[in-house]
């Protein structure tokens, strides 16, 4: 019998956040052989979103907004579809939210791409000008092409262990990309803590940075809070275990509402957002392997400019 581990595909992709997706469904609609890998069980990447008590609550991005014209359109299947709305309005900025969560966008992007889940690509080799990669469960992928969408301390990790050099020159403009961690805290309540519309807090305490509603921005009918936590805090605490984190977390609510707490949950993010400018363009290319790099580490430190970076890297390998 023929596995997909047996084809050869135009292009494999590594990792189904928002970039990853982009790329693969502009790859399959001009007509090339894709599968996107992804570590995860679900796709989204860091458009997660987690359910508690029957509500949505999201769990990594929790809004986005629009500059472009591409991006603009997909805004606007989104809302054609009911998965996306307007959250906030302050001046001529417009956040929106994903329905029922942010995750919905990916999953809706997703809808046409091949996403093999439980998928850890883990080294790789070339043989014959044919990629071949590895994934922890002992899964072989073959492609002609392959495009890195995690975050590159991730991407360059696999680089790595695969004993597979890039040109020094990218490597070491790569290699300079780095991310900080957050902690996500989800707060299933008993009751409102009666937030101001629209129900977000930015800049909260030395511990806490963004303070959301889950009500107010609508995905819970319940009273829930999304709370994330300053990088300093969780950069100095990210080590310590799960439940000590969320007890630390919740203390940190406690210190500033009285909340009383139906259900709660805490997500670790290691590379959860970029520091500083990243890698100026859109993706980038090896000059000597058929590898390409895309995501958030490039261009805009985005939910868009993870997309908009996604869909050039595919534009890239199209004209290759
Ligand atoms: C807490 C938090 C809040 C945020 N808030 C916002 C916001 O409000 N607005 C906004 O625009 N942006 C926000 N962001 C940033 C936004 O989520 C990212 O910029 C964007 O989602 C990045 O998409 P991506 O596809 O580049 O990367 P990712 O979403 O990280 O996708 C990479 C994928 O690769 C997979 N992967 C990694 N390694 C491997 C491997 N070896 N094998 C297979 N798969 C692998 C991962 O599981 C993941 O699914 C936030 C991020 C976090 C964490």
């Amino acid at each position: 019998m023929v596995t997909k581990g047996d084809l050869e595909f135009d292009t494999v992709v590594v990792g189904a956040g928002v970039a990853g997706l982009a790329a693969a469904r502009l790859l399959i609609q001009r007509g090339q052989r894709t599968v996107v890998l992804e570590k995860s069980r679900g796709v989204g990447g860091r458009m997660a979103a987690r359910r508690l008590a029957g509500q949505s609550f999201d769990n990594g991005a929790h809004f986005f907004s629009v500059a472009g014209e591409t991006f603009g359109k997909e805004l606007q299947r989104w809302q054609s579809k009911d998965i996306a709305k307007l959250w906030i309005q302050d001046g001529d900025r417009r956040l929106y939210a994903g329905l029922p969560s942010m995750n919905a966008l990916a999953k809706e992007l997703a809808e046409e791409v091949d996403v093999e889940r439980q998928q850890l690509v883990s080294t790789l080799t070339i043989e014959d000008g044919v990629v071949i990669l590895r994934c922890d469960n002992g899964q072989k992928w073959r492609a002609r092409k392959v495009l890195f969408t995690a975050p590159l301390p991730q991407s360059l990790a696999i680089l790595k262990r695969s004993n597979l050099d890039l040109e020094s020159e990218l490597l070491d403009e790569l290699a300079r990309v780095s991310y900080e961690p957050c902690l996500s805290l989800l707060l299933r309540l008993k009751a409102d803590i009666g937030l101001a519309a629209p129900g977000f807090l930015k800049g909260v305490s030395e511990k806490l940075d963004t303070i959301t509603d889950a009500r107010q921005k609508g995905t819970s009918s319940q009273p829930g809070l999304i709370v994330h936590s300053t990088a300093a805090f969780a950069e100095a605490n990210y080590e310590k275990d799960r439940p000590v984190l969320e007890q630390m977390m919740i203390a940190a609510v406690k210190e500033l509402y009285p909340v009383e707490i139906e259900e709660s949950y805490l997500h670790k993010w290691r590379y959860a957002h970029r520091k500083g400018e990243g890698v100026g363009r859109l993706f980038a290319e090896a000059k000597s392997l058929p590898l390409y790099f895309a995501g958030d580490s490039f261009g805009i430190a985005k939910i868009e400019g993870a997309y908009d970076s996604g869909a050039a890297a595919a534009e890239a390998i199209l004209r290759a």
